[in-house]
């Protein structure tokens, strides 16, 4: 089974890369030139300096190709090629790949991670921080200053939110832009809502999309092991409208697959359901 799913995957990230081509930023990790352009667009790769047209370097990427590895510069690549999708639970809350969502509550439903760090305006996992230190540093290279607005929330905290969400715009609005305790990604403590220093009235808004923070963060979190968890083209499969700023950890081989195979939500990775409506009981 997981074989089958790699090899899909292989197929998938091949015909991708044969049909756009463009964005090959994955090969620019560590070749970020010095004083940072921050976006990731073709220009990124070019500074790079990979070799040979953009066709041959996706097809010797989509296979494996050692060679074509070798010729990249600088840093290795994430393992991002073949991953095995069922080597972690996507059910078990302490899971780095647990899909929370409407349809998938936490089990149980008050559960409570250990190990929570402090770091850069919130509370995570200790699994995520040399990552999302990493992160930090490199944004700050880029002239991105990245921070947390918050991070681990608990069930009881949620459980305030939402009520203060429903009482003031409605049970629709806070179904849909505010998490029912025991549904949020944050009561994992894998999730965060980064803060914008440069538009700070922007945290947390629609406008954050256009943040320099944001922009960043959806050219480069992945590198890191993050995905941005809510965008325009997945809301329907994730059941929740876009958050620029919404941050999951999942690792970086995941991350690295979903990027390279153009997959923007856990639940088409996995294949798990998700959706607006959330589950009966
Ligand atoms: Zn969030």
């Amino acid at each position: 089974m997981a074989a089958v799913v790699i090899l899909a995957g292989l197929v998938l990230g091949a015909a991708v890369a044969r049909a756009a081509g463009a964005d090959l930023g994955w090969i620019g990790i560590g070749s970020r030139a010095p004083g940072g352009a921050s976006s990731a667009g073709p220009s990124s790769v070019a500074s790079g300096g990979v070799p040979g047209p953009a066709s041959t370097r996706a097809a010797g990427l989509a296979s494996a190709d050692r060679s074509a590895v070798a010729a990249a510069p600088a840093t290795p690549l994430p393992t991002a090629v073949g991953i095995d999708l069922a080597a972690r639970s996507t059910s078990d809350p302490a899971s780095l790949w647990v899909v929370v969502n409407k349809r998938h509550p936490l089990v149980p439903l008050e559960y409570a991670p250990t190990g929570l760090v402090w770091l850069a305006g919130g509370m995570v996992r200790g699994e995520v921080v040399p990552d999302l230190r990493s992160m930090i540093a490199a944004a700050q290279t880029d002239g991105v200053p990245l921070s947390l607005r918050n991070a681990y929330r608990s069930y009881r905290d949620q459980l305030v939110i939402h009520a203060d969400v429903v009482k003031g715009a409605g049970a629709g609005y806070a179904d849909r832009y505010s998490a029912r305790p025991g549904y949020s990604e944050h009561q994992t403590g894998l999730a965060l809502d980064l803060h914008s220093a440069s538009q700070p009235a922007c945290d947390l808004a629609p406008c954050f999309a256009q943040t320099v923070e944001a922009v960043w963060a959806a050219a480069h979190a992945w590198e890191f092991g993050f995905v941005v968890r809510y965008t325009p083209e997945n809301a329907t499969v994730t059941g929740y409208g876009p958050e620029a700023w919404h941050l999951r950890y999942v690792g970086r081989d995941l991350a690295g697959w979903m990027h390279v195979n153009r997959v923007t939500s856990l639940e088409e990775a996995f294949g798990v359901a998700g959706g607006a409506e959330y589950a009966a009981g």
